[in-house]
């Protein structure tokens, strides 16, 4: 069924707790961790809960857990301080935009100098 948990799916796992990681934020549809691999001072990863391979999906047929994973983006920026200097949402969408994790999630990046356009 749609948005159910993906067995082979890196983030349905960090949801149940299969795998560790350090959250920051939790609402009962969306959850926020850092990045493994930071590329910013402040680099969280928002998520639905829910399975969707990308925000365009989730979306499509949730829209409101999209919005609450906007609202969850906006909640991670402010928590982190990074409202004031600017932050950046990005959804890379497809593998040719840089996409790894086919679980749709926002990137909350701050606290450093942001370029535009981004590469
Ligand atoms: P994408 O490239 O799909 O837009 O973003 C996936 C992100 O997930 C990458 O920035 C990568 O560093 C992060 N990531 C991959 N594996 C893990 C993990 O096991 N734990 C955490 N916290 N982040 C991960
Ligand atoms: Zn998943």
């Amino acid at each position: 069924m749609a948005g159910e948990p993906q067995a082979d799916c890196l983030f349905c796992k960090i949801v149940k707790g299969e795998i560790p990681s350090t959250v920051v934020h939790e609402t009962d549809t969306t959850l926020a961790f850092r990045d493994i691999s930071p590329k910013a001072p402040t680099h969280v990863l928002v998520i639905p809960k829910v399975h969707y391979p990308d925000a365009a999906s989730l979306a499509a047929a949730e829209p409101a857990v999209a919005g609450d994973v906007l609202r969850a983006a906006g909640e991670v920026a402010a928590q982190e301080g990074v409202v004031g200097s600017g932050y950046r949402l990005v959804f890379n969408t497809g593998a040719g935009a840089g996409q790894t994790v086919f679980h749709a999630h926002a990137h909350v990046l701050g606290g450093r100098g942001l370029e535009w356009p981004p590469g």
